[in-house]
């Protein structure tokens, strides 16, 4: 039976049936590998002290992986399920080393923690011996690229294909660089260019984002922590300033334009 004949007979709301996920075949071309099949050589003080250099305060991007147009889910020899939404890459740019996310259609929260775990380990020290191939990008620097699946289901989980379902969100990468965040829930989020929270109150500047649509502008979002907020006359004006500083902040965002 083909993948595809698979993914039409499949259940609505399972894996199976979504068609953001490529069930690769077994015995496909083997490009792909399971990290925690991956031997892991114990860290050495080489490791740390280069990854304390170069890694522990490198910033992080995420963008969309135009590779890869779903992501796939794939059972290894052993018959434990693997699923590879993305990967990262390290890159040098302007002399300093980043870490560049890619995100495939399809990815869910739990691939995206995966993704910054394997970051967080690079900093520690977990990194070339660990599982990140060395190569020359485009401009001939050395760079380095993760490609692991990560394990996904136990091998008893035969009825997977049909059954399974899966409650992680998913996420789109943030390609607003005023936000603060790096990816948001494709269901429907917001961008936060600014906020600022007290006991009484919390006050942002926001925009509407999911993988259908996003609102043009940014707005100032006030949510009072009670229904009737008491708040003695320096509270208050605390949040008369606030308020006075998100409209200017607003404003500022709207004139600048997204990446
Ligand atoms: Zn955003």
């Amino acid at each position: 039976m083909s993948n595809d004949s698979v993914q039409r007979e499949a259940r609505p709301g399972t894996v199976a049936a979504d068609p953001e996920i490529e069930i690769l075949a077994a015995g496909s071309p083997n490009n792909r590998s399971g990290f925690s099949l991956v031997p892991r050589p114990d860290l050495n003080s080489t490791d740390v002290d280069w990854a304390n250099e170069h890694l522990a305060d490198a910033p992080i991007i995420v963008s969309t992986l135009t590779s890869q147009s779903r992501t796939q889910v794939w059972q290894a020899a052993n018959l434990t399920w693997y699923r590879r939404a993305g990967q990262i890459h390290v890159r040098n740019r302007d002399g300093a080393y980043r870490f560049e996310v890619l995100l495939a259609p399809g990815a869910n929260r739990d691939d995206y923690d995966f993704l910054r775990r394997t970051i967080e380990e690079a900093r520690s020290g977990r990194f070339e011996r660990h599982g990140w191939r060395p190569y020359l990008d485009d401009a001939g620097e050395r760079a380095w690229r993760f490609k692991y699946s990560r394990h996904y289901l136990d091998a008893d989980e035969t009825h997977f294909l049909y059954e399974a379902r899966d409650d992680s969100p998913k996420v789109i990468p943030c390609d607003d660089d005023r936000c603060r965040e790096l990816v948001h829930d494709a269901a429907g989020d917001t961008h936060v260019a600014d906020d600022t929270e007290t006991e009484d109150y919390e006050l942002s500047v926001e925009r509407f984002v999911s993988s259908e649509r996003e609102a043009p502008d940014y707005s100032v979002c006030l949510v009072l922590k009670r229904n009737d907020v008491d708040m003695p006359a320096a509270a208050a004006t605390s949040l008369a300033n606030d308020l006075q500083w998100m409209s200017e902040s607003c404003r500022r965002v709207n004139l600048q334009h997204a990446a």
